[in-house]
């Protein structure tokens, strides 16, 4: 069986598996393998990413409520 050099994974795979890859150096030969691993990672990290965004963006808001309340009752106080 023919094989190809997986610059992803350093090895030869059997060509079959194999997929023609753009590199910033160049067309190199990656496996399917290693570029849906890669796609899957990347897409994981975005979901976390904006999930996270979400996150720091209501416990902004929270914060700045708190801090509006807080001005508000020391206004009232007054
Ligand atoms: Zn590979």
């Amino acid at each position: 069986m023919e094989t190809r050099y997986c610059y992803c994974c350093r090895v030869h795979h059997p060509q079959d598996q194999m997929h023609r890859f753009p590199t910033s150096r160049g067309v190199r030969w990656r496996c399917r393998r290693s570029i849906e691993a890669a796609q899957c990672g990347v897409s994981e990290r975005d979901a976390f990413g904006k999930e996270q965004t979400k996150i720091n963006r209501a416990a902004t808001q929270e914060i700045a409520e708190q801090v509006f309340m807080a001005r508000s009752e020391r206004y009232l106080l007054r």
